[in-house]
Order: structure tokens, then sequence, then C-alpha cells
């Protein structure tokens, strides 16, 4: 089976009718199989639905969804990367300060 991020970089251009017969077919065949990026394509055409209806909103297109998602997952890891770093940081500290003390 091709993998999901491969799968999920395409679903903006296979929501807006973009691919070759080809991709479309392996796309199809892909969303059958799994319920991951089948919830994942729901989500971002609920999203975009959502979107469309709201007031002053023109037409979204998935690509601008997915780019979104994406966008927000690099933040999500990010932060929690950071929140990773200063922690080790934390436990570093608090056995260098345990070491200091109890060598005095
Ligand atoms: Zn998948």
């Amino acid at each position: 089976m091709i993998d999901c991020n491969i799968i999920r970089d395409l679903l903006p251009m296979y929501s807006d009718d973009a691919l070759s017969i080809e991709s479309k077919c392996v796309v199809d065949s892909h969303l059958r199989d799994c319920p991951e990026c089948r919830n994942y394509y729901s989500s971002i055409r609920r999203i975009a639905y959502t979107f469309e209806n709201q007031e002053g909103h023109g037409s979204y297109r998935y690509s601008e969804i997915h780019r979104l998602i994406r966008r927000r997952k690099i933040i999500e890891y990010s932060a929690g990367a950071l929140i990773s770093a200063a922690s080790i940081a934390g436990i570093i500290k608090l056995i260098s300060d345990a070491g200091k003390k109890s060598k005095d």
C-alpha cells in the first residue's frame, strides 16, 4: 500500500479534480482500504464546507485547508519539541544541583 503521507499530499488535488485518471484511481483505492486517510479526507472536506458557508468567505480550495492543517501540525510539533527540550534541560539542572548538594 502507498504511504499515507503521499496520499494526503495528493488529496487536495484529488478534491479539486486535478489528478490524472491513474492517480485518481490510486487515491480511490487507498481511500477504500485506509480508514485513517478516509477520515482525514472527510475532515478536510468538512472544514472546507464550514469555511465556504461562513459569511464573507468565498469558496475555499481543499489545498488551502490541507496547507493550514499541515502548518498547524508543524507548529504543534515545534511547540512539543520546545517543551521537551525545556523539560530535559530542567531535569539535567535538577540532577546537576542534586549532585552539587550531595558533594557539600
Ligand atoms: Zn492512508
